[in-house]
């Protein structure tokens, strides 16, 4: 499993790396190296406050032992750092599909609702996934309830054929709580383990959108009373304080339970994944480095850190 290495090599350059140059030379951790451990932390969009959380935390280590040499510096930030996600939720990482995602007591299908704006790797987000639990078995059906623009049902369609799911679709602009009913109803009719849900995410108008989730939602519970079983909010890793805003808005919105954070193989910025699962307490289910399937990938706290900081 090397992609999340090497998709994540941007971003341990820009974190593991200048550490590590900012380190060179001097002993010991001070005022000096925390300033700049803060900066690097800061570029790397950790967040304000998560960043001064974790320089609180490494200020504490040095008052406590009175001395921390640099040569420990990235074992203890690594140390730091995953304490710090470990009391945010975490996400299944039992398995490495991560997404058994199973039929509910009264044997209806699982029903996952995905959200999160335009380009940020929704659709690829949701095809990876379909073509993942197809691949282990699984009956997946898709609802293209993004209905505001054309090209996302024709995305989603491509990607329906190549995963092996039923896409189910009606015309540009119709009610996306109607794809949703439909697709929740021909799930439910075939014994489908799986439906997952493409929604529009349109952010300019706050009610407009909390109105358009919760219809969704109450629609769909005509059908699957406990649905939807996961709401999956979809970020781009890679636009920094783009995603903290996103995560703060639809959090808002409706009650998110999981996030995938993608593109993080393209930016060096990848310390977004724990400044927003530390500030918003919602688990990282799984990040994308890549455009490939296997690119998407179930996210483990450990390795996730261990990739950044060394
Ligand atoms: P949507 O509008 O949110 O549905 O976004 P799309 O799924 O169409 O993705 C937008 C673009 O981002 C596409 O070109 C995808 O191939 C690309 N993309 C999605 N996830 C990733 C990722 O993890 N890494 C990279 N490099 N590109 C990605």
């Amino acid at each position: 499993r090397a992609t999340l290495e090497s998709g994540l090599e941007k971003s341990r350059e820009g974190i593991f790396s200048k550490i590590s140059r900012a380190v060179a030379g001097k002993s010991k951790v001070d005022e000096e190296v925390l300033d700049e451990l803060e900066e690097i932390l800061i570029t790397a969009d950790v967040g304000v406050d998560t960043t001064l959380r974790i320089i609180e935390r490494i200020e504490a280590r040095v008052a406590r032992d009175k001395y921390l040499g640099t040569d420990e510096l990235n074992a203890i930030l690594r140390d730091e750092v995953t304490a710090l996600l470990a009391e945010a939720p975490a996400a299944t990482t039992s398995s490495d599909l991560g997404f058994l995602f199973e039929k509910d007591k009264a044997g209806n299908p699982f029903v996952l609702m995905v959200v999160g704006v335009n380009g940020v790797g929704k659709t690829t987000t949701i095809g990876k996934l379909a073509a993942r639990l197809a691949a282990a078995g699984k009956t997946v059906y898709l609802g293209a309830a993004d209905t505001f623009r054309a090209a996302a049902i024709d995305q989603l369609e491509v990607w329906a054929e190549r995963a092996g799911a039923r896409l189910i679709k009606q015309q540009m602009g119709a009610d996306p709580a109607s794809v949703a009913f439909d697709t929740l109803s021909a799930a439910k009719a075939a014994g489908a383990d799986v439906a997952i849900i493409d929604t529009a995410g349109r952010l300019h108008n706050k009610v407009n959108l909390m109105n358009e989730l919760t219809k969704i939602r109450n629609v769909m519970q005509k059908v699957v009373p406990e649905a939807p079983h996961e709401v999956m909010l979809v970020l781009d890793g890679s636009t920094g304080q783009n995603a903290f805003e996103q995560a703060k808005q639809f959090s808002a919105a409706t009650q998110i339970s999981s996030l995938a954070i993608t593109k993080l193989d393209g930016t060096a910025k990848g310390g977004v994944v724990i400044g927003i699962s530390e500030q918003f307490r919602i688990p990282v289910r799984y990040i994308g480095v890549g455009e490939g399937i296997d690119d998407l990938q179930v996210f483990d706290r450990e390795r996730f850190v261990a990739s950044l900081f060394g």
